[in-house]
């Protein structure tokens, strides 16, 4: 009877642990004697989580046992015409000895990934500190900031539309899940306290983007 209960429990936590936020966990009752039942998780909580979040890709969703708050969004550029998750986190290690690439996200431009493909890196998979805004006071960017890089270098050119699609349906999501207020969604350079920087480029539309969020 136990390793049966068990094995039920076991997937019920494997089950709710991967996806959903807050997940209730299982609750083994011992009654009279050696007799024990299991009562299931609220599933309450699972449907609204499932409904809020059907439009969302499952890996922008963090894995419970790590997912931590998240305070603000800054936006970056590559500064590159190319490139894409595997070739940033190539380059971070080579050049910057870090242990990946810096970002949360990357969104490509149709070059070295699709056209507004979002990739999700192991920083936020794992929900540790990026390494995207140096300079910040404590370093309080990186540890509670999403770093986000579009693909490309936007003081020559600018975001493609699928791009920038992208990026809104990713910071809203971030700002719903997170309770992130658009006064916190920065770009690189008007980040606080952040070093003196061009990114993410001149002919980057903040303030726009500003005006379509909420
Ligand atoms: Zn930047």
């Amino acid at each position: 009877m136990f390793s049966r209960v068990f094995i039920f429990c076991s997937c019920v936590i494997f089950l709710g642990g991967c996806v959903y936020d807050n997940e209730p966990m299982p609750e083994i009752v011992t009654g009279n004697g050696s007799v024990s039942r299991v009562i299931p998780p609220r599933i309450k909580l699972r449907q609204e989580n499932a409904n809020v979040y059907k439009d969302i890709p499952r890996d922008w969703l963090p894995p419970s046992r790590v997912e931590k708050g998240w305070r603000a969004v800054i936006i970056h550029h590559s500064a590159t015409d190319e490139g894409n998750a595997a070739i940033f986190d190539k380059l971070h290690r080579e050049q910057n000895h870090w242990e990946g690439i810096g970002y949360d996200f990357v969104i490509g431009n149709g070059i070295d990934s699709g056209d507004g493909q979002v990739e999700v890196t192991f920083r936020w998979r794992k929900q540790i500190p990026g390494a995207h805004c140096g300079g910040t006071s404590g370093n309080w960017a990186n540890k509670d900031g999403v770093g986000i890089c579009l693909v490309g270098d936007f003081n020559r050119t600018v975001p493609t539309a699928r791009q920038m699609q992208s990026l809104l349906k990713l910071i809203r999501f971030l700002q719903k899940r997170y309770g992130i207020p658009k006064s916190r969604i920065y770009g690189h350079k008007t980040t606080p306290g952040a070093r003196v920087t061009a990114c993410p480029g001149k002919n980057f539309a903040m303030t726009q983007l500003r005006v379509m969020l909420n």
